[in-house]
């Protein structure tokens, strides 16, 4: 069963009264070229594979073929009469329904993948929630290896933005500090059905085994960043000032300490400026 094939999705959807909720995030792909591309990138045979929302199935098979084990968590509960039959002949997937935002991510990944080498993420994901499901991955410190997921476009650009670039926000300094991320490739609206209003591009998170910076408080480290960005076209000292409520002759003070100009803008500090800047405040 080819699942990038429009016909043979439709034969299989429209029985079973499916109809693509746009709520959900469920753009299917449709591109045969891009889930090998995917399960090449992220996994190998030694591998278990962590997939959030397989939809029919697609991607799910891909990896199946390459990954020691493969556990795919579906929120939409109408798939549970399609995913049987779609990976009928996938004998080392599992699909667990329910949300991936709430699940014991830790809990499955040392219950299902105890006899795996490494683990990774693999997944196109529903748009609606990209950062908080990265963030999420990330921030609980799973032990996995990478995180290699399609995003909206602008998204990857803003995710793999350099710190310290025009296109660098607070979302680009803490993926930073978990992960080494890159750019795999674009994959266009029209490989997926529906068709999005905006391209897409895979991205490879690969997970730090140590931060590359050294803080004080990673606690304030991040209330600072998320701070310094939350208003754009401000100095660092205002934004920072006017959302945190510190001093501006403080801040000047210890931008001035660093070599830094007093009107310089958050998005010119690099990951370690902003370590030392969080380190003097606190
Ligand atoms: N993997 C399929 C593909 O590439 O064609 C489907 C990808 S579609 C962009 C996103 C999938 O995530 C949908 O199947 C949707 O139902 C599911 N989903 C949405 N929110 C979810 C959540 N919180 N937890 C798990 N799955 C979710």
């Amino acid at each position: 069963m080819n699942l990038a094939d429009v016909k043979t999705i439709e034969l299989l959807l429209k029985p079973a009264g499916f109809d693509f909720k746009k709520s959900l995030g469920q753009n299917f792909l449709i591109n045969e070229a891009v889930c090998p591309a995917m399960a090449k990138a992220a996994c190998d045979e030694n591998t278990g594979v962590l997939e959030i929302g397989p939809g029919i199935g697609v991607l799910t098979v891909e990896l199946s073929k390459v990954a020691k084990r493969v556990v795919a968590i579906e929120l939409d509960d109408r798939l549970r009469k399609i995913l049987p039959k779609t990976l009928a002949e996938c004998n080392n997937v599992e699909v667990i329904f329910g949300d991936a935002m709430k699940l014991d991510l830790a809990g499955i990944i040392a219950e299902k993948f105890a006899d795996c080498d490494r683990v990774c993420v693999c997944a196109n994901l529903p748009y609606y929630i990209t950062s908080p499901i990265i963030m999420m991955l990330l921030e609980s410190k799973l032990p996995i290896d990478n995180v290699t997921v399609m995003v909206q476009k602008e998204a990857a650009e803003r995710l793999c933005a350099e710190v310290g670039s025009r296109e660098s926000g607070a979302i680009t300094v803490a993926v930073n500090y978990y992960a080494e991320p890159e750019i795999l490739f674009e994959v266009d609206r029209f490989s997926f059905m529906p068709p999005p209003k905006v391209d897409s591009s895979v991205i490879k998170l690969n997970v730090r085994k140590e931060p590359p910076i050294k803080l004080n408080n990673e606690k304030a480290f991040f209330a600072l960043v998320k701070a310094a960005f939350a208003q754009r076209r401000k100095t660092l000292v205002n934004t920072v000032s006017n959302t945190t409520g510190i001093n501006k002759d403080d801040l000047r003070q210890a931008l001035e300490e660093l070599g830094l100009s007093p009107t310089v803008r958050s998005e010119q500090l690099t990951l370690e400026q902003l370590a030392s800047l969080s380190n003097k405040l606190n």
